[in-house]
């Protein structure tokens, strides 16, 4: 078994905390929680589709290994991370009188990592969290940087707080029982990782392309390994998102708008951010920080991994509106992360209207 650990340390004031990315390495999470020191009762966090896939194995694994330990389990969906979810978690760990040297595992893809993540971080002022991502998208980017959070009805993760897990168990063998269309939507994240800055990682994306699609563990292991450095450098420069981190928001801007537009649910994340980053570097040829080769080497490299399929009919006015009401926008000012090469963006809020338009308009179109 080849297993990585990587370190991220990423609050002065935060312990820094192990990324155990490797095939077996779910089964070694008694061991790895031994060795890290628990003591208290783990609460495992999970949804009604990972649950019986890979939450009560998990619960039946630290049992079995002497640790008092319970599922809680809530609906699946993006639909399900809001507020009211939080309360019947938090009423639950209250019933069971759940303490502050106890821990919360998240086992599940980013909703139940946010949401779980969140109910951490605020319940008794802040409990132990350990997360164990099932997703692509949770493992190469949901659970490093330690954003929690939930959704409110005027938009995504508009509730939530910096709480760094105390250990990431990423194995890519629960990532065989994702559904294909999941996967995919994972696979826009790990290539955005590399376009921002992964040189590895976009050679490992070219070379290793079968294996990947095959979900060979060993090669899925590396890759996630070498897009969660990615992130960690990233975030290990700037922990609040006050600058460097925007880079993370490459294809997010009119990705967002494409997901909210469409309707949350229609257009996955991951296929909507694939959109933004196609639509970003059509910005960027306009503006002069990428040529049409960037353009069409970025297009055949998500369409190679699943992505920039079938686009339902968007209005382009629609997609406007949404782009300037993104939360990450500054005053108003939107910052674009536009490609310059491969492995290379620059940030700028310097982009004209009409460059913005034509783009939004080649989405309205399906990306024709
Ligand atoms: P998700 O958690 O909804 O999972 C997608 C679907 O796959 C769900 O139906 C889930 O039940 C199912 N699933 C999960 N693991 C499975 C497995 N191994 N086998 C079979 N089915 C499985 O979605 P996601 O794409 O993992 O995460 C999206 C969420 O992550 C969004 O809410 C987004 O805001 C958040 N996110 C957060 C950060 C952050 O920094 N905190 C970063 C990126 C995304």
């Amino acid at each position: 078994m080849s297993v990585e650990r990587l370190r991220v340390e990423v609050l002065l004031e935060a312990p820094s905390y192990d990324i155990v990315c490797g095939a077996g390495s779910f089964d070694t999470l008694p061991s790895l929680l031994a060795e890290w020191g628990v003591a208290g009762r783990i609460v495992v966090c999970s949804d009604d589709n990972v649950a019986p896939l890979h939450g009560e194995r998990l619960v039946a694994l630290l049992q079995r290994a002497g640790v008092e330990t319970s599922l809680w389990t809530m609906p699946a969906g993006e639909r399900h991370k809001t507020l009211q979810t939080v309360e019947s978690l938090y009423a639950w760990l209250a019933e069971r009188r759940v303490e502050r040297r106890d821990t919360i595992v998240a086992c599940g893809g980013g909703v139940v990592g946010d949401l779980c993540g969140f109910a951490a971080a605020t319940y008794l002022r802040g409990i132990r969290l350990a997360q164990v991502p099932t997703t692509l998208v949770a493992q190469v980017d949901s659970t490093v940087g330690g954003k929690v959070g939930v959704d409110l009805p005027a938009g995504k993760n508009l509730v939530g707080a910096f709480h760094q897990p105390a250990l990431v168990v990423a194995d890519p063998e629960v990532l065989t029982t994702l559904p294909p269309r999941e996967w995919h939507a994972g696979m826009a994240e790990v290539v955005k990782h590399g376009i921002i800055g992964g040189a590895n990682l976009l050679d490992a994306l070219g070379r290793d392309h079968d294996a990947i699609m095959a979900r060979e563990p060993g090669v899925v292991a590396r890759l996630v390994s070498r897009a969660v450095r990615v992130k960690i450098d990233v975030v290990r420069q700037d922990p609040l998102e006050v600058g460097l981190r925007r880079v993370l928001n490459y294809g997010h801007t009119l990705g967002h708008a494409v997901e909210r537009v469409a309707g949350y649910g229609v257009v996955l994340h991951g296929e909507a951010v694939a959109w933004g980053m196609a639509a970003a570097a059509r910005i960027g040829v306009e503006i002069g920080t990428c040529d049409s080769a960037f353009v069409a080497w970025q297009d055949d490299l998500l369409r190679g991994y699943g992505l920039l399929g079938a686009l339902p009919r968007l209005d382009p006015d629609d997609l406007l509106a949404a782009t300037r009401v993104d939360k990450k926008s500054i005053g108003g000012r939107i910052y674009w992360v536009l490609p310059r090469r491969p492995g290379e963006v620059a940030i700028t809020d310097d982009v004209p209207d009409t460059a913005v338009r034509a783009a939004a308009a080649w989405l309205a179109r399906g990306g024709q």
